[in-house]
């Protein structure tokens, strides 16, 4: 807390001589020990890959030296940030390794592995007496973590926080192209263990660092790999990194809502454990220094307003602290948002401690260059009074630089407030256990009755990862729920007020539902996620960040009830101990096996565990057994029953027995021989198809367009090709890249082993190509399944292989995002199959589909509001009646749902060369809700442009169908209750014309 009066002043002093004595070495360093020498090589290159003495600050411009502890030189050859050296993530934590046995203040543990089995480590730096008593202050960090230990009791908690020190979590290079923190983290670890200057010292005594150097380990060996290709290859371009970690991308900053990645796990899992106050992320994409812990608003709904103030607290005095050191460009603020709780560092945040995260200025490598900025990056705004340089040479020591000195600063920030900052992680432990009374609501329930119980398992599964408690109705009981206003009928009509006086109804849940009590540490993660998220459109922040809505239980398709009601707390419980599957078993007695169809993702991995079974999908719904079996249901043969057994035990299905076969009309399931393509260009969102196959065991074959371009018979390996959104036009899927330049090969080598593996190539560069498209076509019309979503959507429909199928560009449709609400249109299509009326989808732009059956036609129609008479005659809804001598009355007019395709005229049959014939004319299966009831979570603004519109529609093309989305059915792990639409398409690739009702004409 306190420095000496000497130091400040003296610190005081050397800021005013700082900038320009800096090449002086004769000026003291007030941060510096003088009593310690100084490691003056290492020191001097420094400096001398300093591009500018004003990127240095006093805290890093020399390293200390020590006899007994290896500097990051003895892994890099050189100093941390030199150019030229990127280490692998096996060769951070060789380091991190060296410190741990050459210092007794450096710990390394294991926290697990990557996708691709590589290591992940976390570094623990603090006093030896800090390190010496790790569990103890564990155990004390416990009690503030959860404050029902010690019930509630604050004078107790004063006594822990007085004994204990906090935890700060620094995590690096989880953006893989964001490639200094591991040597500043290097370096940064070498300062905290050796340097024995009053500064460094009351950081070891204060708080106990603990440090992730790598967090996306895959994708970090895959950079270096291409940074080495291009040392080798100086005069060449080189490859963009395809593939970062094993499934996504930048993403992979998106997944601490679902925790479906092993790193978010890891880190969740780490900062849990330690119990940890902070977690601090580094990227880097924001000259010099952008601390975003501030960032803009709207601040996340759910989080204590403690933690709003703590952000301007430390962001701000990172600012002010090197803005006193004249580093320029360092700022906090900024447009980021912060609301959703989407991000890694976001853990902290949801869990009652300190989110906060750096972007400084990287290089993607290791390459000193000039760099120059955009007037936005340079310019003076009120939150950056010191902007950066518009244009300057840069080098990844400068990174360094700026890394280690904001950290420093934060965590000598932290120290000297350690008890104030222990205090506020206690108060909002304290204050999530008492949400039940304070802010409500008292807890969520997942009735027992809920259709679809492995979907609702997968939603209690994540709040298990997130460290939430779920209990267990024992016996059924009682709340009351307040009733919902209705939205009014019309714009302007006010809301239907629930009646004056009238109670909320009773609402009785069995015995077996699960409890989500607010009453417990982790409440605020579990509200988050399970509440219902609403972004005006007439927030001042206008660019949304990332995603608006993610209500876990619409996208899962399962029920969750908000309860308010106190008297939740008496229904009789008990906590739920280990992880929540839902109940699998075969009975009855027979050879004949029925499963019901609930569009459970269970049920794909099912169908291809058994495939060699006979499988039948029912086309109607029908009792046996004394069970009701929707539409779609799967009736199995000739399977042994153990083996059923064995798989409904795991896949938690109910699977009944039944002496003979219903008499519902049926068709065979074929399990599709899978084909997932990958464009060269992007393969972020294509990663969560990928991931979610994987996660399911679904068998399918990986291909690039490149490869369909080169197949001209696609059907003799696959029967449905799954061509997931890209993030690209049309047009770039099928040119690819450019083609000047040198080829940029994707290939395992000896210079490159980390690459290639998840799939290779010669050159990125070639896209699907005019013969790709052609492939394609040929693929569908000889019988083949073509399954888009978005811009593959976009792909299909402009370039002829959906006809009666267009898209309509927006005007004013803002959905970014969100969760809308879509109502089956066709039930009786396969693609429906297990569903129920309505389905939540998650939209981001979402296409504006409109059909026709008329080939080339729009599919348009006017808005509901405008006139549709001409002037003359009678009230608008009359007939006008020229007065004329003969008047024929006119036929009424085609009139369809803006869902529908218009009826087809008889002026239109007339030699009707473009009329779809009935048998080929788009299906619609899914629509988007009407306006008033569109919106479920999230951003949505315009929206009656895309209402009612066409979401899923399946097209036949000769032999085969194409089927396209306008949303987006499998996305970051969240859209669990979507995904059966692609499954249902695909188990039913050869049968996707049951149950269709053909237009007459
Ligand atoms: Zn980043």
């Amino acid at each position: 807390m306190k420095r000496s009066s000497l130091v400040s002043r003296s610190i005081l002093g050397f800021l005013l001589l700082f900038g320009a004595a800096i090449l002086a070495a004769q000026v003291p360093n007030p941060y510096r020990d003088p009593s310690q020498p100084v490691d003056e090589e290492y020191s001097k290159k420094i400096r001398e890959y300093t591009t500018d003495p004003s990127f240095l600050s006093p805290l890093v411009e020399y390293l200390p030296a020590s006899r007994t502890v290896p500097t990051p030189q003895a892994v890099l050859g050189d100093i941390a940030g030199a150019p030229g050296r990127l280490p692998y993530s096996a060769d951070v934590h060789r380091y991190m390794r060296m410190l741990e046995k050459a210092s007794p203040r450096v710990k390394v543990y294991s926290i697990g592995t990557s996708e691709e089995g590589r290591e992940m480590i976390a570094v623990a730096i603090a006093s030896e007496a800090n390190m010496a008593r790790l569990e103890e202050n564990r155990s004390r960090l416990a009690k503030l973590a959860d404050p029902r230990m010690i019930k509630l009791d604050d004078a107790e908690a004063d006594r822990l926080i007085a004994a204990s020190v906090p935890v700060y979590y620094i995590t690096g290079a989880l953006h893989s192209p964001e490639t200094g923190s591991p040597t500043a983290l290097m370096e940064l670890a070498y300062r905290l263990a050796v340097d024995e200057s009053p500064y460094y010292k009351a950081i070891r005594d204060g708080v106990i660092t603990l440090i992730t150097p790598v967090v996306e380990t895959d994708g970090r060996d895959r950079q270096v790999d291409i940074y080495n290709w291009h040392l080798a290859h100086p005069n060449d371009n080189w490859p963009p990194l395809v593939y970062w970690g094993h499934y996504v991308a930048h993403d992979n900053n998106r997944d601490a809502m679902n925790l479906s990645l092993k790193l978010s796990r890891n880190v969740l899992n780490t900062y849990i454990g330690w119990k940890g106050q902070v977690i601090h992320d580094l990227h880097e994409s924001v000259p010099y220094l952008y601390d975003n812990t501030v960032g803009d608003g709207p601040y996340n709904a759910w989080v204590d307003p403690i933690l709003a103030d703590e952000w301007q607290l430390t962001g701000w005095n990172n600012v002010s602290e090197m803005t006193k050191f004249n580093m320029p460009g360092v700022f906090a603020h900024g447009t980021f948002d912060t609301w959703s709780p989407g991000y890694l560092t976001f853990m902290a945040a949801s869990h009652n401690g300190i989110s906060r995260l750096y972007e400084t200025f990287g290089n993607a490598g290791a390459d000193t260059v000039e760099r120059t900025l955009t007037p936005g990056q340079y310019e003076r705004t009120w939150y950056r009074q010191n902007p950066p340089l518009p244009k300057a040479k840069w080098s990844q020591r400068n990174n360094n630089n700026y890394q280690e000195t904001g950290l420093l600063i934060s965590l000598s920030y932290f120290a000297a407030n350690n008890r104030m900052f222990l205090r506020n992680f206690y108060l909002k432990s304290k204050r999530s256990v008492e949400k039940p009374r304070t802010a409500g609501p008292a807890a969520y329930v997942l009735p027992a009755d809920d259709p679809r119980p492995g979907l609702q398992a997968q939603v209690l599964r994540v709040l298990q990862l997130q460290g939430c408690e779920i209990s267990r109705a024992t016996a059924p009981f009682t709340v009351l729920i307040p009733v919902k206003k209705k939205p009014p009928e019309k714009p302007g009509e006010a809301a239907s007020p629930a009646k004056k006086d009238e109670p909320p109804p009773p609402r009785q849940f069995p015995a077996g539902s699960y409890i989500v009590r607010m009453d417990q540490p982790y409440s605020r993660i579990a509200d988050a996620l399970l509440d219902y998220q609403y972004w005006s459109p007439n927030d001042p922040q206008k660019s949304p960040y990332d995603d608006t809505g993610w209500t876990l239980g619409e996208l899962a398709n399962v029920q969750v009830f908000r309860v308010t009601d106190l008297k939740v707390f008496d229904a009789a419980m008990e906590a739920v101990s280990g992880e929540v599957r839902s109940a699998g078993s075969v009975e009855g007695a027979g050879a004949i096996f029925a499963v019901n169809h609930n569009a459970d993702t269970a049920l794909m991995t099912f169908c291809y565990r058994l495939r060699n079974a006979a499988i039948e999908a029912a086309e109607e719904p029908f009792e046996a057994a004394g069970h009701k079996f929707n539409r779609g249901s799967f009736l199995l043969k000739n399977v042994s029953r153990t083996d059923l057994e064995r798989a409904a035990v795991d896949l938690g299905l109910r699977v009944y027995a039944l002496s003979e076969a219903p008499t519902v009309k049926t068709h065979r399931i074929r399990p599709a021989r899978i084909a997932l393509v990958h464009t060269w260009q992007s393969t972020q969102d294509e990663g969560w198809w990928r991931q979610a196959f994987d996660l399911l065991a679904i068998p399918y074959t990986y291909i690039s367009t490149q490869d369909i371009a080169k197949d001209g018979n696609l059907n003799s390996r696959f029967d449905a090709i799954v061509f997931s959104p890209v993030g690209r036009s049309s047009a770039s899927i099928i040119s690819g890249m450019p083609m000047w330049g040198n080829p940029l090969p994707w290939k395992t080598t000896e210079l490159t082993p980390n690459i290639g593996k998840i799939d290779s190539t010669d050159d990125v560069r070639p896209g699907l190509g005019w013969s790709g498209l052609q492939n394609l076509e040929l693929f569908v019309r000889r019988g083949g399944l073509l399954l888009g979503s978005g811009d593959t959507s976009d792909l299909a429909v402009n370039y002829g292989l959906a006809p009666g199928v267009s898209i309509t560009p927006p005007t004013r449709l803002k959905v970014v995002g969100s969760v809308l609400k879509s109502t089956f249109v066709d039930p009786a299509s396969p693609i429906a199959y297990g569903y129920g009326d309505t389905l939540s989808v998650y939209c981001d732009g979402g296409l504006i589909f409109g059909v026709s059956s008329i080939l080339g036609g729009r599919g348009g129609r006017p808005a509901p509001e405008t006139p549709t008479r001409a002037t003359g005659r009678g009230t608008p809804d009359d007939l006008d009646t020229p007065q004329t001598l003969k008047w024929v009355e006119p036929p009424p007019l085609p009139k369809a749902e803006p869902w529908q395709a218009l009826p087809v005229t008889d002026e239109q049959r007339r030699n009707g060369i473009n009329v779809i014939p009935p048998h080929l004319r788009p299906r619609v299966v899914l629509r988007y809700a009407d306006a008033k009831d569109l919106l479920v979570s999230g951003l949505l603004d315009g929206g009656a442009e895309i209402a009612q519109r066409p979401a899923v529609i399946d097209v036949p093309l000769d032999k085969g169908h194409v089927v396209v989305f306008s949303n987006n059915p499998i996305w970051r792990a969240e859209t669990h209750g979507t995904y059966f639409l692609v499954f249902n398409a695909i188990l039913n690739f050869d049968n996707l014309n049951a149950g269709r009702k053909l237009d007459e004409k």
